[in-house]
């Protein structure tokens, strides 16, 4: 394929959501895996929706998920700017070609008359179109005089500038477009409203906007959300009516809730404890927080992987892949045309096998912080041997102090549960017993702790597990963690002779 040129064109409104992520990932794998260009540009010319933090929290975004971009703001902008803010000036000369070219009107109806139409009509149980059936008897260039247009535009009066969708005299009465993932599309001509292309602030639509920027910035496949299905015959009746060659389209299937219908929404999350952001929002209005995958010790890679399966497969049973290997295996007809329901238990196992294929060093680089914030400063070797101990049962980073904290910190409480069952009467004279045993192990390894413990248990025909269970209070403070002895050699004979005192000392 030939220069192939993509963007994510997202409006800065507020985060990011997973949908957004999703719709820049398979730009960007399409992109390079065709050997071109992923572009970022902001679509910020709805005034009234912008949200002043909303794109830097996008480009953090796609940064921490690993999608980088070719060109965007402030990044290569040799079609720039990439913020429609700053490309205002450039949108009107087209919508005036339009009008001149017979495609386009200007529309004076003011927001209250237009609100009357549509009450109007509500009352009668109907939807108000402004289209092709009433344009003439509304207040615009089809149906008032030259003169008096000239005059309402030289006295200042307001306008916007609206699309001719149909004029039943010309245009065919359906409009057929190509999707690449949906096919053949078709829609009744008829049926569809002359949509403003330029406002009355001077700014134009998104719809103007959107396809001035992707002929300008050369896009060759628009790959979006399938919202924006619905605008395709007007977005393609305007590269018509302009006479430039449109861009292939792709529209992608909705992320779906995990349970019950519909599109997966930000109350879903809350609802059912999952994340719908990528990274933690404050919004800088009224300071609401939304949770993020990042800050919920999700991996990028692990997120990126979930989400690229959400929607695409890759025809065989692998379900791992790394951005390379996504790369390598994208393609657009393997996305499908229907819904993919969002799974929070499926996000967890990419997690959890991202985490384990990740080596024990790189796990305790990630582990490093959460014991600085715990105020460990503990050597990175004996980190290390913590992490080979305990990450076979995390799914995450965080986990590794739920389930290994005892390693750093020395129990100062005993689970009261346990505690009741296995701490009897004669506990404290066996662990007393047990402590003499250890103090004269020279070789403290786990080998060597478990086979003269076990030896002494045997002959002093005690009974295992009135020495073990007791003795995994004492060192752990609850009955969990791993292989007894493996606990015992890391901690060191000195650390573990202090906390079967501390216990006999507090249990008595
Ligand atoms: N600004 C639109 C959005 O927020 C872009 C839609 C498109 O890609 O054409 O999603």
């Amino acid at each position: 394929m030939n220069n192939v040129r993509v963007r994510f064109a997202p409006s800065p409104t507020g985060p990011l959501h997973i949908g957004g992520v999703r719709t820049a990932l398979y730009n960007y794998l399409f992109a390079k895996k065709h050997g071109g260009e992923f572009i970022l540009r902001i679509e910020d010319t709805d005034q009234t929706r912008y949200v002043a933090n909303a794109e830097k929290y996008i480009i953090d975004a796609l940064e921490w998920c690993g999608i980088s971009f070719d060109e965007g703001p402030g990044k290569n902008e040799k079609y720039g700017p990439y913020r429609q803010s700053e490309r205002k000036g450039l949108y009107k000369e087209y919508a005036e070609r339009l009008i001149s070219t017979g495609h386009a009107y200007y529309a004076f109806d003011t927001a209250e008359e237009l609100d009357a139409h549509r009450k109007d009509h509500e009352a009668n149980g109907k939807t108000f179109i402004y289209n092709w059936h009433n344009r003439n008897k509304l207040t615009n260039s089809t149906s008032l005089s030259k003169e008096e247009v000239g005059q309402r535009i030289a006295n200042g009066d307001a306008y916007v500038i609206r699309f001719m969708m149909y004029q039943p005299e010309i245009d065919a009465a359906t409009l057929d477009a190509e999707d690449l993932i949906r096919g053949q599309v078709s829609f009744k001509r008829e049926l569809l409203d002359d949509k403003v292309l330029f406002k009355s602030d001077g700014m134009p639509t998104y719809h103007l906007a959107n396809i001035v920027d992707d002929h300008l910035m050369c896009i060759s496949h628009v790959i979006r959300g399938e919202e924006w299905l619905p605008s395709l015959p007007l977005h393609i009746a305007l590269y018509e009516a302009l006479k430039w060659t449109s861009p292939q389209f792709a529209h992608l299937p909705l992320i779906l809730k995990p349970v019950g219908k519909g599109k997966l929404s930000k109350r879903d999350g809350d609802k059912l404890g999952f994340p719908v952001f990528p990274l933690k929002y404050t919004n800088d209005k009224n300071k609401e927080t939304s949770r993020g995958y990042r800050e919920e010790g999700y991996l990028p890679e692990a997120f990126i992987n979930m989400l690229a399966l959400l929607g695409w497969n890759p025809g065989t049973e692998k379900e791992l892949f790394s951005l390379e290997e996504l790369t390598a295996a994208f393609s657009l007809d393997r996305v499908s045309k229907s819904g993919a329901k969002f799974s929070p238990e499926k996000t967890k196992w990419f997690n959890q096998q991202y985490l384990q294929n990740r080596s024990n060093a790189a796990v305790t680089a990630l582990f490093l912080p959460i014991l600085k914030q715990h105020g460990i400063a503990s050597e990175p070797a004996y980190i290390n041997q913590v992490v080979s101990l305990v990450k076979e049962r995390t799914v995450f980073v965080h986990d590794l102090w739920d389930l290994g904290s005892f390693f750093f910190v020395n129990p100062s409480e005993f689970d009261a549960k346990a505690t009741k069952k296995q701490w009897k009467p004669f506990t404290a004279e066996i662990l007393k017993n047990v402590m003499t045993v250890f103090q004269g192990i020279e070789d403290f390894s786990s080998e060597n702790t478990e086979k003269v413990l076990k030896e002494w248990i045997s002959s002093e025909e005690i009974g295992f597990g009135k020495v073990m269970q007791p003795l995994r209070l004492s060192l752990v403070g609850a009955l969990k963690g791993p292989h007894l002895f493996d606990i015992i050699a890391l901690i060191g004979k000195d650390n573990t002779l202090a906390r079967i005192a501390k216990a006999i000392d507090t249990l008595g």
